[in-house]
């Protein structure tokens, strides 16, 4: 077997890296640090990618040469072979021309489909490596004396080939939905957890025999039936349980990174899927505490979600109440507290600014101005706290559901801005809502209601009707968010 040099500058390079990594994650947990933690994080990748680049270089020697001391970098860079520099230069020069101009040109409301989609890169280059692993394992030294993969290295390859084409499948899926090409609904087979219990099983056992038999239609069966089952676990899970497997798919990410660090004897890459990995999970776990969802169901692939199926989405002729942004300023001029509900319809009109300055205008009258966030409101998971955060509202200001639910009753005005599902009383009273079981905003027990959205035709994301929008107290003003709250502010003056 051939032997894999660790250098020890590498290890601590590594570490220090992952001490980065850390804080970038503590950085990231409150958005008035989130910019420190970022930047943790682009200092650590910048370390683990200059090192791994750095000692791979006598690495390659090593393994073609054989005899090169291991490091002596000056006898070592004078016979790099500087092709295969080049190409990882120009490879990672072309992935970032490309990953600039993705993240200057995305939009905010488009970042969520974005994330399913990096995720899903991950999940393919697991694959990748660990299919380059298995064609030729001597390059990764991990066979032994006989030519065989070695044991271990066959778990490795078998786990990081399983979680990375889950990752691969179900994020594709998950990209689909929340770029509309494919419905937000659940689409639900016939048999599915007997289907989907079939192909687990099957994974796992073969998994367990790629360790007696290295055969390539063992090797190939694992990756299709992980690919198959990425899949089916994805197409049933509808409107309320997205945030969960976007978050889910985020800790698999992780996992399918960590183990082609095994593969690739990489220690910055098993700290970096690990941590990921793990935070992804907890997001995860709080994102289904948040939604009254058991994470086991999700996982499983819409379990519970059968009655999401029978959901309505028929718009009912009721009567409703429209108004101006001149009633709206006068209601509110009038009020002692106002909750202001934003939503992903907030995200689309770009209103964050135009708001804050609303919520100044109605502070300079004397009134109290609040912000209910709800843990799924928008695309993705802290969307709306970036948002305002943005728009500099102060954090003070802003609650989280568990933290304001109570306040509605004692409210003069709810004022909900481009939110929709996260309002929706049916989550509290229709077992047949695709919603159903979800917390929600309380905003109908405020004596006022202002909802802002663009049409009555319009639904949110889980594709239902509000009752909100019927209510006798409730005034709808039906317009683009951003233009809304300009009129508003303009009759505050
Ligand atoms: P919804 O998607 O329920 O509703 C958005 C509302 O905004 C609609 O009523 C829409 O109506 C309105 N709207 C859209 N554009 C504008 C505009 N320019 N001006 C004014 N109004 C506009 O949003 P919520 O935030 O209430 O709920 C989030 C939903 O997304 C939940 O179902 C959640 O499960 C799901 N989800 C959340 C994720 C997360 O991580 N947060 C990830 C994936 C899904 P109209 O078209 O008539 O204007």
């Amino acid at each position: 077997m051939e032997h894999v040099a660790v250098n020890p500058w590498a290890s601590l390079a590594y570490l220090i890296a992952g001490v980065c990594f850390i804080l970038a994650l503590r950085g990231l947990s409150s958005p008035a640090t989130s910019q420190r933690g970022n930047r943790y994080g682009m200092i650590g990748m910048t370390i683990a990618v200059v090192t791994t680049l750095l000692t791979h270089i006598p690495m390659i020697d090593l393994l073609v040469v054989g005899s090169t001391p291991a490091f002596d970098y000056s006898a070592i860079i004078a016979r790099v072979d500087y092709v295969t520099m080049l190409e990882i230069l120009a490879a990672i020069a072309l992935g970032g021309v490309i990953g600039l101009l993705t993240a200057k040109r995305i939009a905010m409301t488009d970042m969520p489909q974005l994330v399913a989609a990096f995720h899903s890169l991950v999940g393919l280059a697991a694959v990748l490596v660990a299919a380059a692993a298995f064609l030729n394992p001597q390059a990764f030294g991990i066979v032994d004396e006989f030519g065989q993969i070695l044991t271990v290295s066959r778990i490795e390859m078998g786990l990081g080939i399983a979680i990375g084409a889950i990752t691969f499948s179900g994020s594709v899926i998950a990209f689909l939905k929340l770029n509309g090409n494919m419905g937000g609904k659940p689409i639900m087979l016939p048999g599915r957890h007997v289907l989907n219990l079939a192909v687990l099983a099957g994974i796992i056992g073969l998994v367990g025999y790629f360790t007696q038999d290295q055969s390539p239609w063992v090797f190939w069966t694992i990756t299709a039936l992980s690919f198959a089952i990425g899949f089916l676990l994805i197409i049933p899970i509808g409107g309320a349980d997205m945030p969960v497997v976007v978050s889910m798919l985020n800790s698999y990410s992780g996992w399918a990174a960590a183990a082609m660090g095994f593969t690739l004897h990489n220690s910055a890459m098993i700290i970096t899927g690990a941590l990921v990995g793990s935070s992804g999970a907890i997001l995860s776990y709080i994102m289904c505490k948040a939604m009254n969802r058991s994470f086991i169901s999700v996982i499983a692939g819409g379990f519970g979600a059968e009655a999401a199926v029978s959901g309505g989405d028929a718009k009912e002729q009721r009567p409703w109440k429209r108004g101006s942004a001149e009633d709206a300023a006068f209601l509110m001029q009038q009020a002692e507290q106002i909750i202001i509900v934003p939503g992903y319809g907030m995200a689309v009109a770009q209103a964050q600014h135009a708001l804050r300055e609303m919520g100044d205008k109605l502070k300079a009258h004397g009134v109290r101005v609040k912000y209910a966030i709800h843990p799924v409101a928008g695309r993705m998971p802290g969307h709306m706290n970036v948002l305002l955060a943005e728009a500099n509202v102060p954090y003070d200001d802003v609650f989280e559901l568990e933290d304001i639910n109570g306040e509605f009753a004692q409210t003069d005005v709810a004022f909900v801005i481009g939110a929709n599902d996260v309002t929706n009383p049916a989550a509290k009273t229709d077992k047949t809502s695709p919603i159903y079981g979800m917390p929600v905003l309380d905003v109908e027990k405020a004596k006022t209601v202002l909802f802002i959205k663009r049409s009555m035709g319009g639904v949110g994301y889980a594709g239902v009707d509000n009752d909100v929008f019927y209510m006798d107290n409730t005034m709808m003003l039906l317009a683009d968010a951003k233009k809304m709250v300009e009129e508003i502010v303009k009759n505050l003056e």
